[in-house]
């Protein structure tokens, strides 16, 4: 008999099919990984209506081809002394510079990183380290969770943390910011877009306002970097986090862009990477596809706001049309081009979810499953939406990806798929 471990890969594929729900196996079969097994059919992504650009996003193309290179040949540690590093550095600065063009500021303000979360948390630390006398923490009740958790943890830690609510549209007063700024502030932290409305903040005024208290602010720029324009060279705030994956790099990488007059303390720490402001080996390919996909994301930025919001505007156009008792959440508010959240009346979105995924489209619930109950979002909650109204709202966001035939898709799709689940809804029993 053999024990577990010497069973062959055919063995742990025909296991991996039978508990596989469709019963349909894959094994792949070519370069290398001849072994790989993945334990569920692949969905081909041309079969996707793929509406969750806010989630992450497809690696463009070009972005591919110019990090190839570093995955196949250049493997070179940057650090090492030898000119087949040296070159390796090279393309690591030109992604600095790329990145640093994105966002309107000096390359040498540009940390990578290997996510926007890092990016949020090494701002956080950063400015606790550098004003330890300071505890008193402001954000926003609508911060993705990448902000809203290490705010929580501060709380833990004897931190008094301020959270600024929001409007019925998502708006955030200039007023409360100001009102929430103490003289033992340590650092302020608010969002440059929503993620789930695509409510822009106006970074701009808030940036003024904590310049004038002398507070450090930090931005997550993660849904606005390479949607909206971005210069920093003209908004003076000391931190802020972009993530790859957002904009059409690979998932693993993000940058933290951290004003040159800032004291900086790093979150990593071990060798000199980053020049001491990051500790940890370079993800040389990804951070060159975060470069490339910063200059891309640059260079087709206004004609690519302008394209998606069409679609976007056509897409909510149309599905309030067709769809009663439906409304947009943070509609009256400044929003990114690509985002629309909408509220249904008399639906569960996670049921919905399940339905739209049976027709291949991809988009978001208002709501998350946790230990078996529905959790409104903390953002529609926060904008004032009951748990029903949260409950009954999905995230549908457009990117460079998507064109009319999506749009014409999710039209004819999503209402009728809305009008299903109302036709089982008890009200609609009643
Ligand atoms: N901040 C915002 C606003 C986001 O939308 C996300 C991801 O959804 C993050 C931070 C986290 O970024 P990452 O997935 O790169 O850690």
């Amino acid at each position: 008999m053999r024990c577990r471990e010497d069973k062959t890969t055919d063995d742990k594929i025909s296991e991996i099919s039978a508990a596989d729900d469709r019963g349909i196996r894959r094994r792949f079969t070519s370069g290398h990984d001849r072994d790989t097994v993945y334990p569920r059919s692949m969905i081909a992504s041309d079969k996707i209506t793929y509406l969750d650009n806010n989630a992450t996003t497809a690696i463009d193309p070009a972005v591919l081809e110019t990090m190839r290179p570093f995955l196949e040949k250049y493997f070179a540690n940057p650090s090492s002394g030898y000119r087949f590093a040296a070159q390796v550095r090279d393309a690591i600065e030109q992604a600095r510079e790329q990145v640093a063009a994105l966002l309107g500021c000096e390359p040498g303000e540009i940390v990578f990183t290997s996510c926007g979360t890092e990016s949020n948390n090494t701002a956080f630390h950063s400015a606790l380290e550098t004003r330890p006398e300071c505890k008193h923490v402001v954000t926003t009740a609508v911060e993705h969770s990448a902000v809203r958790k290490p705010a929580q943890e501060l709380e833990r830690h004897g931190y008094e943390v301020t959270v600024i609510g929001v409007d019925k549209s998502g708006r955030l007063s200039l007023r409360a910011v100001a009102d929430a700024i103490r003289p033992d502030t340590a650092f302020v932290s608010v969002m440059w877009a929503n993620n789930e409305t695509g409510v822009i903040f106006p970074i701009e005024e808030i940036a003024e306002i904590a310049r004038d208290k002398n507070v450090p602010l930090h931005t997550d720029a993660v849904q606005a970097a390479g949607k909206i324009p971005i210069n920093l060279r003209e908004v003076r705030l000391q931190f802020l986090s972009i993530s790859g994956h957002k904009l059409h790099a690979p998932k693993g990488v993000g940058a933290l862009y951290v004003n040159r007059r800032s004291r900086f303390h790093p979150l990593l720490v071990g060798g000199s990477h980053e020049n001491n402001r990051r500790a940890g080996t370079e993800n040389a390919a990804s951070i060159v596809a975060l470069g490339k996909a910063a200059e891309v994301a640059l260079a087709k930025l206004p004609e690519e706001q302008t394209r998606v919001r069409n679609l976007r505007d056509h897409f909510e156009k149309a599905l309030l049309e067709k769809t009663p008792n439906a409304r947009v959440n943070g509609a009256g508010a400044p929003r990114l081009a690509n985002t629309s959240s909408i509220m249904f009346d008399e639906i569960e979105s996670e049921a919905a979810l399940m339905m739209l995924d049976q027709e291949n489209i991809c988009c978001s619930a208002g709501s998350a499953c946790r230990t078996g109950s529905l959790q409104a979002s903390h953002v529609l909650s926060a904008m004032g939406l009951v748990n029903e109204q949260a409950r009954g709202s999905l995230r549908f966001s457009f990117g460079r990806f998507n064109d009319d035939k999506d749009v014409d898709r999710a039209i004819e799709i999503v209402p009728r798929v809305i009008g299903k689940l109302r036709a089982l809804s008890p009200a609609a029993v009643r």
